[in-house]
């Protein structure tokens, strides 16, 4: 099933606020089966919402308004669901309680302003925002179903989510069930990908799909299955998921959608290990990252930003004839820093990172965007260390994303081959 979004607000239009609606809404429908057909967004304009509005009509049976539902003058899309949609305005005793119940509860005043969120079309079936004042308007008509949604994000979002679109998959259901499996590669470029799997994708059953979605240098391949049997289905997502996983040995990050830092805190949990990180052109990204995710802490220890030198000689015991001798940014200096991270910090593992991030202080040798990542990590009873050097494009921020990334990759890759 599509629908499609229109998304009204003059602050969308000038850059002010991004769209971040139609992607939330997309988002909730697409593990359904689901999907946005069009996404337009038009400023507080009659002209401009009606044609919109006809125009998503045209190529979709459902549209999903946002925005424009409030009480300010500058919000007129009621105004013009009224025309589409015909009736006139009258008055809901509900909305008005759930208006008072929300002021009442911020301590707030209600005016004649607020009040008249009370007034609603006649042609509409009103759902209750249980977030905000704006109600939710329903309009059904000749098969069309237009339904207009608040534009602050999260009422929007949660409205959506909890009444609305149930109440169109209701409406909607088929006897169709979904299945997704996803499998992440690293080290490996789309387009071998791609090769290695053309037989086998030429093959698949009609109803599974293969969709590829390349990111920060690893690819997700995102196996989705449509069947009105769901035993069946699911049954054949296990035995082609398992298939995928075969076709790319050493290649494969995670078997299931999740972060390259879930898996890696997961690596080191089946194996009982601790992580401790030294970062120097990260400046405590890594650490960031990791401890982004809750309960983290039954695995990791703690970082050293070491900026400085002294800081890397100091506190992590790199030798400062090795800085003379290879420079910072080097695979011995980064391979010293990760070691002296298992020391400092008493871990079994460790990731360090030592590069130019820029936009200043590249040479020809080493341009910005250079970057050395180390990881220790325990292999046959003793530390094994393996350095790196990385080319990363972009901007700093990028640049920093981008080793952040590869450095957890390269631990989590190095631990699933190790026995220690
Ligand atoms: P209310 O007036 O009750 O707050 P409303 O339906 O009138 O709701 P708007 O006035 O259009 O909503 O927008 C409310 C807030 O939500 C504004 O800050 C606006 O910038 C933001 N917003 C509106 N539409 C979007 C959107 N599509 N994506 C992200 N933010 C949005
Ligand atoms: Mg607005």
């Amino acid at each position: 099933m599509k629908l499609s979004i229109v998304a009204i607000g003059d602050e969308l239009l000038i850059g002010q606020v991004t769209d971040t609606n139609s992607g939330a809404i997309a988002r909730i429908i697409e593990p359904h089966g689901w999907s946005v057909d069009s996404v337009t967004v038009v400023g507080d304009n009659s002209q401009s919402i009606r044609s919109a509005i006809d125009t998503a009509f045209t190529q979709t049976d459902i549209v999903v308004t946002t925005g424009g539902l409030g009480p300010t003058k500058d919000d007129i899309t009621k105004q013009v669901l009224l025309d589409i949609f015909g009736g006139e305005l009258r008055f809901d005793n509900d909305v008005l309680d759930n208006v008072k119940d929300i002021f009442q509860k911020r301590g707030l005043k209600l005016n004649a302003l607020t009040e008249s969120q009370a007034m609603v079309p006649t042609s509409c079936r009103v759902i209750q925002n249980k977030v905000g004042t704006a109600p939710i308007l329903w309009f059904e008509n000749d098969g069309k179903i237009l339904v207009s949604l608040p534009g602050v994000p999260f009422e929007c979002v949660q409205m959506f989510e909890q009444a609305v679109f149930p109440q169109l998959l209701a409406k909607f259901s088929t006897d169709t069930y979904i299945g997704h499996r996803c499998v992440i590669l690293t080290g490996i470029t789309e387009s071998d990908a791609a090769e290695a799997l053309d037989e086998w994708e030429r093959e698949l059953p009609d109803c599974l799909h293969l969709a590829y979605l390349p990111k920060m240098g690893m690819i997700r391949l995102r196996l989705d299955g449509k069947h009105s049997d769901s035993v069946y289905l699911e049954e054949l997502l296990d035995s082609y998921h398992t298939q995928l996983i075969s076709m790319f040995p050493g290649k494969v990050l995670a078997k299931s959608d999740i972060t390259p830092v879930e898996a890696l805190l997961s690596e080191l949990r089946s194996k009982g290990l601790t992580l401790s990180t030294a970062e120097s052109c990260t400046g405590g990204n890594i650490a960031h990252t990791v401890t982004s995710i809750a309960g983290c802490s039954d695995v990791y220890m703690g970082s050293v930003v070491s900026y400085f030198n002294d800081v890397k000689i100091k506190l992590l015991g790199v030798d400062a004839s090795l800085i003379d001798a290879y420079g910072v940014v080097s695979e011995p200096v980064v391979a010293q820093m990760a070691i002296g991270a298992t020391k400092a910090i008493a871990t079994d593992c460790a990731i360090a990172t030592s590069g130019i991030a820029g936009p200043s202080g590249g040479t020809p040798t080493k341009p910005v965007g250079t970057v050395c990542i180390s990881v220790a990590y325990p292999f046959e009873g003793e530390t094994r260390v393996i350095a790196k050097t990385m080319r990363f494009p972009g901007t700093r921020e990028r640049v920093i994303e981008r080793a952040t990334t590869a450095a957890i990759v390269m631990l989590t890759m190095a631990l699933r081959d190790s026995t220690h």
